[in-house]
């Protein structure tokens, strides 16, 4: 047993912020009261710290199999770890893409043997996630996946988005959706506008994304399925977003620290600053704080997506897009949304639990009977980040040597203290 004692418990499931302590047996929480104590208990000190629900990432690649190079399963799940997520779902753009039953089995199997945390795989949509045939996303669903996504690219067409969401509203899956236009992205590297103009770097406009999550929406509202729009970067798709939660359309949405936090404006010459959807415009992520103070943004997620050095130290043209992202995002949330007044601390807890939970169709509470996974951290710890000291086989980040305040201090996962700083 583990008794976590003196901490400030947030959960905004029940809206609790009260000094109680929280006592886990085995993988799951026995009890949260006030002054608890059990005699046989191992006591974790939470003084001065904030004992939160398990954090949940959304989104991220961890690429195995098939990219082991930038990433596996046990070096992204550290990372994870140190970064406060006690679960992580990992997208299918592997090599093989996970579109089947036995490519799931492997995923959930290499897990089970070497993750810190939790992975709840994102089966492929299509086969190969080639945007012609449904990929078989019930076998794949009883193999363990917890949504279906193209991502790294859209669902290619509004009628197999048609297809796809039909069949996973009979299944209870959320879609989620990578927006982009392929006609208007056509080879652009960054957000079209005047600092593509001045780094001479092909653009890509906002519509790239917003007509995609228009699409997205509208066909949400034909199959009355679950739709979840990933990264989203663009206050035009967070419009469609509100508007088909006004109409009471299953439509939620996820944003990355790093678009709530750069602009296109950030970007440099420098291929750390390459990701897909590109940093907007400012006026875009004002729009995006906005919408993760208001509620019509369900989730922070990371997208955490390793490139290994060969791959990225190339001129800004030819590297990936895609940034790593699980140890840094609880420190930008609290140093761009938190410390700067923009949401309260409880906000910012539920876009890391309940919010990205309620997505998946799942509870995250700490409540007697749940799963015994717990983050706890400080809002005020001051640390500097050091990409060469990640546990991630990858240092693809703009946020190297960045300065923060805040940072996660344990991550219990099932009981077990998967990281602890
Ligand atoms: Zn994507
Ligand atoms: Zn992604």
């Amino acid at each position: 047993m583990l008794l976590i004692k003196n901490g400030r418990v947030l959960d905004p499931a029940t809206k609790t912020d009260a000094a109680l302590d929280v006592l886990l047996d085995g993988d799951r929480i026995a009890k949260v009261g006030a002054n608890l104590s059990a005699a046989d208990a191992e006591v974790f000190d939470a003084h001065g710290l904030v004992v939160a629900p398990g954090f949940i990432d959304l989104h991220c690649h961890l690429r195995e199999p098939g990219g082991e190079m930038s990433e596996t399963i046990e070096t992204g799940t550290r990372a994870a770890a140190r970064g406060g997520f006690t679960a992580v779902c990992c997208m299918p753009n592997t090599t093989p893409v996970n579109d089947s039953a036995s490519v799931t089995r492997g995923i959930v199997e290499r897990a089970a043997a070497s993750a810190a945390v939790r992975v709840w795989p994102i089966g492929a949509a299509s086969v190969g996630s080639k945007g012609e045939a449904l990929a078989e996303i019930g076998a794949m669903k009883d193999a363990g996946i917890v949504g279906v996504s193209d991502d790294g690219k859209p669902v290619a067409t509004a009628r197999l988005m048609r297809q796809v969401m039909d069949f996973c509203n009979s299944l209870d899956l959320p879609v989620i959706d990578h927006c982009e236009d392929a006609s208007l992205f056509a080879g652009g590297v960054m957000r079209e506008g005047p600092r593509a103009i001045r780094l001479g770097l092909k653009g890509i406009p906002g519509q790239s994304e917003s007509i995609c999550a228009g699409r997205d929406v509208e066909l949400a509202l034909l199959s009355s399925a679950r739709l979840h729009i990933a990264h989203m970067s663009t206050s035009g798709a967070l419009e469609y977003v509100r508007f088909a939660k006004r109409v009471g359309a299953r439509v939620t949405s996820e944003v990355t620290p790093h678009h709530f936090t750069l602009t296109d404006e950030d970007v440099r010459y420098d291929s750390n600053y390459k990701m897909n959807p590109p940093l907007a415009s400012r006026a875009d992520r004002d729009a995006l704080v906005a919408g993760l103070a208001d509620g019509s943004i369900d989730a922070i997620a990371t997208d955490h997506a390793p490139h290994h050095a060969a791959s990225k130290d190339v001129e800004f043209d030819r590297a990936p897009f895609g940034i790593i992202g699980f140890e840094t995002a609880l420190a930008l949330g609290l140093g761009e949304l938190v410390h700067t007044g923009k949401l309260s601390l409880m906000r910012l807890v539920e876009l890391f639990t309940s919010g990205p939970a309620r997505v998946l169709g799942r509870e995250r509470t700490l409540a007697h009977g749940q799963p015994a996974d717990v983050t706890i951290f400080s809002t005020d710890h001051p640390w500097t980040y050091h990409a060469a000291e990640s546990p991630s086989k990858s240092r693809n980040t703009p946020f190297d040597g960045r300065t923060f305040r805040g940072a996660p201090i344990a991550t219990i996962v099932g009981g077990r203290i998967a990281y602890r700083r």
